[in-house]
């Protein structure tokens, strides 16, 4: 492909990507192939010979659109949503156009300078404590991490390095492997896999805490267990606090926390991969209120501030304590502008893609004002399917609805809760994830796409009450969990989704 045809085909690209985003929604949301489906659809082998671009590009609508889970669907209500806007591909694209690696200052400067600053105007937003801005002499700063799990890593091994340093420099003889193999992290029992890994990565003992009626964890329980542990000859060194956590967006009450870890010198870092981005919102930024107490806060602007994957901002207030922990200095990366505050060694990786790009890209297009009524429409979503869901007495909401997600369940069994949530996601029209809170078998309603609106979530409540109804009766599913719609008797609505697809795709044959 030369000059000339990248033009073109750029072009058509950029169509194509319109198209899709414009009529996702007349996708179905979750596939229906099974697993190892794609092996069979391309060949064993890559070509011999260069193959030409109509080629490769019908095989998109071919073999793998129909694999695609449709992320930005308005259907799409699983997990925590990822975010897309259109400002944040075309940065991504100019990313790749520059195609630097920016592990030093000197490899490319903007790359290096463009983050730091960026990162000072989202801390900004956040209205984050000076201390972990970079400003020109600051002692703290951000640095954009691939993600969450990355960033707790980071902090975990910062917070472990600068607690063996801290016990050498009174006692020279302790070594660092019999320090470390005393060494104890803790988190909430509601916190992500990720902090769990992050300790099993990081070779500490992680400790869960139970968490309270509002899946929360209180100073406490921590001061009990902290206790415990300190008289059992272990060294407590490092808290990963949750703000807005996976299953039920539930917040530790870092208030209370952030005295206890700061009293014992340990480090505090703040998981608030979803909900961080609603702090630029002032009616949720008192959520973040304790934040001071910190050394580490991370959040994912890549989940819910219009940030395309990937991008997770991470803040420290004393940078010294990072870079101390990661930095080598082989000769290659040495050059005559060292440090002046930036971003280098923050991470595992040595390289670094153009990230900032996105950030400024968005911030700029969208305003602050812009993100927040963003966030506010969101949440504006979730409390009107709540409403939805607690007009229905045969339902029940099972935690307090403060963001984007609303979780959920008939009153009711699990089994019969599974039994729905699978009908839900069989019929192939919305999709959702559960979650188990308290031994109950939950479902979550996650307001995710971009463009989900008002209708979309009526929707989605009309069709889950449906099947609800039909379950309750005792009706067999229409299409239960397999892929054999067509097979099975169908309903309109299968109809109607079949028939858009097609649709879809003769318009992708016009097109290619
Ligand atoms: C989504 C999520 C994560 C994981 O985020 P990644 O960026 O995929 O690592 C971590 N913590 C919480 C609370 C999350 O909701």
């Amino acid at each position: 492909m030369d000059i000339t045809e990248f033009r073109k085909r750029g072009k058509e690209m950029v169509d194509y990507v319109a198209d899709y985003l414009e009529t996702i929604e007349q996708r179905q949301v979750y596939p229906d192939v099974e697993p190892g489906y794609l092996r069979s659809l391309i060949p064993e082998e890559a070509p011999d010979e260069p193959e030409a671009y109509e080629d490769v590009i019908q095989d998109i609508e071919r073999v793998i659109m129909p694999g695609v889970t449709h992320w930005h669907s308005p259907f799409f209500f699983a997990y925590f949503p990822t975010a897309s806007s259109f400002p944040a591909m075309l940065a991504d694209m100019l990313c790749g156009a520059i195609g630097c690696i920016g592990f030093s200052w000197a490899a490319s400067p903007a790359c290096t300078e463009l983050e730091t600053v960026m990162l000072d105007w989202l801390g900004k937003m956040l209205r984050l404590p000076k201390d972990f801005l970079a400003g020109t002499e600051g002692q703290g700063g951000g640095v954009i991490q691939g993600t969450a799990s990355e960033a707790t890593l980071v902090a975990l091994l910062a917070a472990r390095s600068r607690i063996v340093k801290q016990i050498q420099a009174h006692d020279p003889q302790r070594s660092e492997v019999e320090i470390i193999s005393k060494l104890v992290a803790y988190s909430s029992d509601q916190a992500h896999s990720s902090v769990e890994r992050a300790g099993l990565i990081g070779g500490v003992r992680m400790k869960k805490m139970s968490t309270d009626g509002k899946f929360a964890v209180c100073g406490e329980t921590f001061r009990k267990t902290l206790e415990e542990d300190k008289a059992s000859g272990l060294i407590p060194f490092y808290f990963c606090a949750t703000l807005g956590t996976t299953p039920s967006c539930a917040f530790d009450r870092i208030t209370e926390l952030g005295p206890i870890c700061n009293a014992e010198g340990m480090w505090m870092h703040i998981d608030a991969a979803y909900a961080g981005s609603a702090f630029i919102c002032p009616e949720f930024r008192p959520l973040l209120d304790g934040v001071e107490f910190a050394d580490s806060f991370n959040f994912n602007p890549h989940k819910w501030l219009l940030v395309n994957f990937d991008c997770s901002t991470m803040w420290v207030k004393r940078r010294a304590d990072i870079i101390g922990a990661f930095k080598m200095d082989p000769l290659y990366l040495k050059h005559d502008h060292q440090e002046s505050g930036t971003c280098i060694h923050w991470q595992i990786p040595l390289g670094r893609r153009f990230r900032s790009l996105k950030l400024w890209f968005v911030f700029r297009m969208y305003g602050l004002r812009g993100l927040q009524a963003y966030i506010r429409k969101h949440v504006g979503l979730a409390k009107e399917f709540e409403r939805l869901v607690r007009n229905d007495e045969r339902f029940e909401i099972c935690a307090d609805v403060v963001l984007g997600l609303v979780c959920f369940r008939l009153k009711g069994s699990n089994e019969l809760n599974e039994l729905l949530l699978r009908r839900i996601n069989g019929a192939r029209r919305v999709h959702l994830v559960p979650c188990q809170l308290a031994g109950a078998f939950v479902l979550r309603f996650a307001v995710c796409s971009r463009t989900t609106e008002s209708r979309h979530a009526q929707e989605a409540w009309r069709h889950i009450s449906e099947l609800a109804s039909e379950l309750l009766r005792g009706q067999k599913p229409r299409s239960d969990g397999t892929n054999q719609i067509s097979l099975q008797t169908e309903t309109s609505s299968a109809l109607i989704w079949k028939r858009l697809r097609a649709a879809q795709c003769d318009r992708s044959a016009a097109w290619s």
